[in-house]
C-alpha cells in the first residue's frame, strides 16, 4: 500500500493545526510554560511540514534547511515542555543542541539527501528518546499513562532511528519527496497515530494532575496539609456510620495548642506557621494508618480514632501531648521554640447507637476546656456514656 505522501502530510499538518488550536483554547487562562511551548511546537512544526511539502523539486537549499530545523526545533521545544511539566531541571543548551546540529547537518549536505536522512533520523530519534526516557523513569501517581506517552515517544524514536539506519545501508530505498515507496508510508501512519497517543496522552496527564490539585486543595489544609475541618467532618460521619453497622468503639482527641498567641507574638507569625506544620509531623509519627488527623482551624487539631475505647484513646492522647511538649520546634537559625498542648479526649463505647458525631465532638471539647483549666498541657478523657446518661 502506498500512498500519496503530500496527502499524508497535508493531513499531518491540518492534524496539528487543530490539536494546536484546541490545546490553545483549551489552555486560555490555565496557561502554564509547559502548555505554552507545547502549542509552540505544534505551531512550529505546522510551518516545519508546510515548508517541506510545498518545497520544489529539486529542493532549494534554503527549504531544505528550514523545514529539517523548524521541525528539531518544535521537537526540542516538546522536550522543553516536558522537563516543566515534570520539573526535571536541564540546562536548554542540551535541549536545543540537536537544533544547531540539525541546521549544520543540512547546510553541509544540501546536494546529499542520503547524508541528511542518516543524521535528521539520528538526530530526531534521540529528541524522542529522551522524552520517551522522561516519561517511563518518573515517579507519580499517573503510571499507565505515563508509560503509554513514553511507549508512543519510543516508537517515533524507533521509526526516526531505523529510517537512519536504512539511509545508511541502502540509501536507494528512501525515495526523494514527493515519491513514495511503502516504507515511507508505514512510517507515516505509525509516526502520525503514536504522535495522537502521545498529544492526547500528555493532555490527559495534564488534566489527571490538575484534577488532583484541586481536590488536594479542597481536601487539606493548606499551611499543615493535614486534611482540612470539611474533610474531616466527612471522613468522620463515614467511620461512625461504619461503627454502627460492625460495632467497636470509637475515640475522638482534640488538641489545642497552650498560648500559642504568644508564640506568634515572640518569634513572629512565621515561626508560629513553622510550629502548626512540626505539630502536624509530630503527630503523624504517633498515628496508626486508619486514624484520620486535621487541622481543625487556628491552632486546633482533631484525630479520629477508630476501634479504640477510652483507655487506648487516653493513652495516645498522653503521647501526642507527650511528644508535643519533648520536641521543640527548631527554626533554621538554631532557635528553639519549646510549647505545650492541652488534649481533651473521648471514645464512644462500641455499640453505643445513640451517639453521634457532634456528641463526640462536644465531649471531647469539654474535655479540653477541663484540660485548660486545670492548667494546660496536660490530657482529660471525658466518658461519653457517662456524660449522655447525665444528658438524659
Ligand atoms: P490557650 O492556651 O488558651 O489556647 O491560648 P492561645 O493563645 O493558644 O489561644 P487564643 O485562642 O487566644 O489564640 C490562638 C492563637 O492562634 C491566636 C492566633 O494568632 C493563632 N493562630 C491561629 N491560626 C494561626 C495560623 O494559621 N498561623 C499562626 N501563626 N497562628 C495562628
Ligand atoms: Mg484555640
Ligand atoms: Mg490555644
Amino acid at each position: 500500500m502506498t500512498l500519496d505522501i503530500r496527502t499524508i502530510l497535508v493531513l499531518f499538518i491540518l492534524n496539528n493545526l487543530v490539536i494546536g488550536t484546541l490545546f490553545a483554547v483549551a489552555f486560555r487562562g490555565r496557561r502554564t510554560r509547559a502548555t505554552d511551548l507545547w502549542i509552540a511546537s505544534l505551531a512550529v512544526q505546522s510551518i516545519g511540514w508546510l515548508v517541506f511539502v510545498a518545497r520544489g523539486n529539486p529542493p532549494g537549499a534554503v527549504s531544505i534547511v528550514l523545514a529539517g530545523t523548524l521541525i528539531s526545533l518544535s521537537y526540542s521545544l516538546l522536550l522543553h515542555a516536558f522537563c516543566e511539566f515534570f520539573e526535571f531541571s536541564v540546562k536548554p543548551l542540551w535541549i536545543y543542541l540537536p537544533v544547531a546540529l540539525t541546521v549544520i547537518i543540512f547546510e553541509s549536505n544540501l546536494d546529499n539527501a542520503a547524508a541528511r536522512n542518516l543524521a535528521s533520523g539520528l538526530i530526531f530519534g534521540v529528541q524522542f528518546l529522551a522524552a520517551a526516557a522522561l516519561f517511563l523513569t518518573r515517579r507519580d501517581r499517573w503510571r499507565n499513562l505515563r508509560f503509554l506517552i513514553g511507549i508512543s515517544a519510543a516508537a517515533i524514536a524507533f521509526l526516526f532511528i531505523a529510517r537512519s539506519v536504512i539511509a545508511f545501508t541502502d540509501p536507494g530505498s528512501i525515495p526523494v519527496f514527493p515519491e513514495n515507496s511503502p516504507l515511507q508510508t508505514v512510517t507515516l501512519l505509525v509516526g502520525d497515530i503514536s504522535r495522537l497517543a502521545f498529544s492526547f496522552g500528555f493532555l490527559l496527564l495534564i488534566e489527571a494532575r490538575r484534577s488532583d490539585e484541586i481536590t488536594r486543595l479542597a481536601t487539606l489544609d493548606s499551611l499543615t496539609e493535614a486534611y482540612n475541618r470539611r474533610t474531616f467532618i466527612e471522613l468522620a460521619e463515614q467511620e461512625l456510620a461504619r461503627t454502627h453497622r460492625h460495632p467497636q468503639p470509637l475515640g475522638l482527641i482534640i488538641l489545642d495548642l497552650d498560648h500559642f498567641k504568644q508564640v506568634n507574638d515572640t518569634h513572629g507569625h512565621l515561626a508560629g506557621d513553622a510550629a502548626l506544620k512540626h505539630v502536624k509531623v509530630l503527630a503523624e509519627r504517633c498515628l496508626r494508618q486508619q486514624d484520620t488527623f486535621a487541622r481543625f482551624g487556628g491552632e486546633e487539631f482533631c484525630v479520629l480514632v477508630p476501634d479504640t475505647d477510652m483507655e487506648g484513646v487516653a493513652v495516645l492522647a498522653e503521647r501526642l501531648r507527650k511528644v508535643i511538649a519533648d520536641t521543640p520546634l527548631e527554626l533554621p537559625n538554631g532557635t528553639r521554640i519549646p510549647f505545650t498542648t492541652s488534649v481533651g479526649a473521648c471514645a464512644m463505647p462500641e455499640g453505643m447507637k445513640e451517639a453521634g458525631l457532634d456528641n463526640l465532638i462536644e465531649f471531647a471539647d469539654l474535655a479540653l476546656y477541663e484540660a485548660k483549666k486545670q492548667g494546660r498541657n496536660r490530657v482529660v478523657v471525658e466518658n461519653l456514656a457517662n456524660g449522655l446518661s447525665a444528658l438524659a
